[in-house]
């Protein structure tokens, strides 16, 4: 009873869905359209360049998943937007770096690092992360731009 733990991420689903591109929510293959690939992120409009270079763990989520996890996904229920992704580099890793030694202990919060980071070594990796390159905010029932001085605040 009660609801699902969404914010328990499953690791090798995460990867698969990523790294593969398929949806989070129903795993299926993502469409890509003329804009890119349907993607679903907590709506940060108000930060400089966003979404352009995003980084995120969050998988893709098809057209079809988005308007449910919209309204379903907690704690950022309400706060999503609709996104196309152009271009995705999945150059990431997300996880808990420790410090070196014989017996290693946790060094700070879990961090993402990138592709030839030497710290790597020293990561437990939880979850791929990617970048994300030419990016068009969407509205998610129709998945067509939305107009700049929407996108402004
Ligand atoms: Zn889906």
């Amino acid at each position: 009873m009660g609801e699902p733990n969404f914010g328990d991420v499953h690791g090798p689903r995460q990867r698969e869905c990523m790294l593969l591109l398929r949806c989070q929510l129903c795993r299926r293959p993502v469409a890509r359209n003329e804009l890119g690939y349907p993607w679903l992120l907590e709506d940060h409009r108000g930060a400089p360049g966003w979404p352009e270079r995003e980084v995120t763990t969050h998988p893709p989520a098809c057209e079809t998943c988005q308007p449910l996890a919209a309204v379903q996904c907690t704690p950022n229920r309400g706060k999503f937007v609709s996104l196309r992704v152009g271009r995705v580099l999945t150059d990431g890793v997300y996880g808990q770096l420790y410090v070196p030694a014989a017996r290693s202990v946790p060094n700070g919060k879990p961090q993402t690092f990138f592709h030839g980071d030497a710290r790597l070594r020293w990561m437990l990796g939880a979850q791929t992360a990617a970048t994300l390159f030419d990016v068009t905010v969407v509205d998610m029932h129709t998945q067509t731009p939305v107009p700049r001085e929407a996108v402004r605040r």
